[in-house]
């Protein structure tokens, strides 16, 4: 499924789509050749290894 990104420069505004495998990496927009950065995905569920971000453990009796 591809990830839908809209140009930053205000002049072009152009949608663009790029592979899942783009995230992270930078990309350039056919219409005005500016440099966008694919957006990381907030978590993450492949390459790392599963380990929880919060500790439920704040609640103690
Ligand atoms: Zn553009």
């Amino acid at each position: 499924m591809p990830i839908a990104l809209m140009c930053p420069n205000l002049q072009c505004r152009a949608l663009l789509r790029v592979p899942e495998s783009a995230r992270g990496k930078r990309v350039r927009c056919p219409e005005c050749g500016s440099i966008l950065i694919v957006p990381k995905p907030p978590s993450a569920s492949s390459g790392e290894s599963g380990r929880p971000a919060t500790a439920d453990s704040a609640k103690a009796d």
